[in-house]
């Protein structure tokens, strides 16, 4: 034991699904003070994350910061309320274990008497049992929501989101001003207006979006795509015929399809170039003037060359555009690619029909007559059960032999897609779940890329499609 108080670090992170009563930051912190004490270990550092929901384990900054100062090796044991607070998923871990087991840092949970010790193969082990509960725990959870959105779809309950911009927070009555804003934007959309036009308007005069600041193209046109807007109920993306809304709507659904009609077809798209090469090319904008960014080459220094190396682009090519984005192509492509995923990647894209030959098992059956018809002929053969056995044999083979093939529904999720799509398909898979994707000018930061130059729009789609509606063999008809 050293003379010096030993230094503890503290790791917070709020997250929605435990912010209930007595679980706050300060309360965290409280608490982990006070272990510190009954273990003598000064603080040193305290992280705190704040993160809304705990699938989205990548805007964890303090995380990161916190592996940085442990590799720097700022202190020795870290405290934590609870291990699901350090770690959600298993990646995590190995990224701590990497670094704390070299380090021989322990974690202290203020909810455990034993500290986990990442150097010795049982704290290992208990640290990766955990991460395996908290996945489980996360699945399970959106398994309940699943159902739930579901039963609340096939009801005609409105889904429940962020404000739903144009009714009432009861979600069925109409918010007047709002609904007037949503039957003016289709008015005005069906008269050939286009979005930008009604997004400077109302931003001039100061309309508030649905989050509270100014409409940007990719608001106004999510929220026009809305299917409730016209009293239809859509689940995982498809209308429900046969559910009537229980809401008050503003528009009908006539208005509502011709304007989806105008909004969606592929003329509209700002890309110009329906064969790119590259993945974003002609969907990211210039977060300056809101124009496709197109692909470029440049000259520039890359670590780890003297010489001046070839760069691939996005850039803004608009003459009067006053800021010109411009930001390097497998940078961009990696950081929209890991939000694709992270955000959409388990939503089921496609039921795919195969054809199973059962080829293989017939000819089981067959050995399994034979060999049954063997032990007939023993001396001390049980007749009774082999002739039924027999029997059950050779129904099987008749319906073998009548029926060869069976066919087979399985399920792909959009990263399994994304694993095998080529660049059209990869295209085709983002358009279809995004609504906007706008890069930001560079700041005046360090070299290092800067995550939130990216501002990603996503569909609005509450509800995801569970396993079983996907292998019905006929969903639903829209
Ligand atoms: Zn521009």
């Amino acid at each position: 034991m050293q003379d010096t108080p030993k230094r503890a670090a503290i790791y917070k992170r709020l997250s929605e699904d435990r912010d209930g009563v007595g679980d706050n930051v300060a309360d965290q912190d409280r608490g982990g003070r006070k272990l510190a004490a009954d273990l003598g270990a000064e603080v040193v550092r305290i992280y705190n994350d704040n993160d809304r929901s705990a699938k989205a384990p990548r805007s964890r900054p303090d995380f990161a910061q916190m592996l940085l100062n442990a590799e720097d090796g700022v202190f020795d044991l870290l405290i934590v309320r609870d291990l699901d607070r350090l770690y959600r998923h298993p990646t995590d871990l190995e990224d701590l274990s990497a670094i704390f087991t070299p380090k021989g840092i322990t974690v202290h949970q203020e909810r455990s008497t034993h500290p986990l010790d990442m150097s010795s193969a049982q704290g290992l082990l208990v640290a990766g049992l955990m991460a395996q509960v908290n996945v489980y725990e996360l699945r399970q959870k959106s398994a309940r929501q699943k159902d739930m959105n579901r039963a609340r779809a096939h009801q005609g309950v409105m889904h429940r989101g962020p404000h739903p911009y144009g009714w009432q927070s009861d979600r069925l009555t109409l918010n007047r001003v709002e609904a007037d804003r949503v039957r003016e934007a289709f008015k005005r959309v069906l008269g050939g207006e286009s979005l930008r036009a009604i997004v400077n308007d109302w931003n001039a005069c100061d309309v508030p979006s649905p989050k509270g600041g100014s409409w940007t193209y990719a608001t106004l046109k999510q929220m026009l795509l809305r299917p409730a807007n016209a009293g239809l109920v859509s689940y995982q993306g498809t209308i429900l015929r046969d559910v009537e809304a229980q809401w008050e709507a503003p528009v009908d659904p006539d208005s509502y399809y011709a304007a989806k009609a105008l909004l969606t077809a592929p003329e509209r798209r700002k890309s110009t170039d329906n064969r790119a090469k590259h993945l974003l090319a002609g969907i990211a904008l210039c977060g300056g003037c809101q124009n496709p960014l197109k692909s470029a080459m440049t000259l520039g220094n890359v670590a780890g060359f003297d010489e001046r190396q070839k760069v691939m682009l996005y850039r803004c090519t608009n003459p009067e555009c006053g800021t010109k984005v411009s930001v390097r192509r497998d940078v961009l492509d990696r950081e929209v690619t890991k939000r694709f995923l992270d955000e959409r990647g388990h939503a089921y894209t496609a039921r795919v029909k195969t054809t199973e030959h059962l080829g293989e098992r017939l000819s089981e059956v067959e050995t399994g007559i034979r060999s049954v018809t063997a032990q007939l002929a023993e001396d001390d053969a049980d007749t009774v059960a082999l002739v039924e056995r027999l029997a059950e044999l050779k129904r099987e083979r008749a319906e073998l032999n009548a029926n060869p093939t069976r066919t087979v529904w399985s399920l792909l999720t959009v990263t399994q897609e994304w694993e095998k799509a080529g660049i059209e398909r990869k295209r085709e898979l983002l358009r279809s779940h995004l609504v906007g994707l706008t890069v930001a000018r560079r700041g005046k930061g360090g070299k290092a890329f800067d995550p939130t130059r990216v501002q990603i729009v996503w569909t609005e789609d509450p509800y995801d499609a569970t396993e079983d509606d996907m292998t019905k063999t006929d969903p639903f008809i829209a």
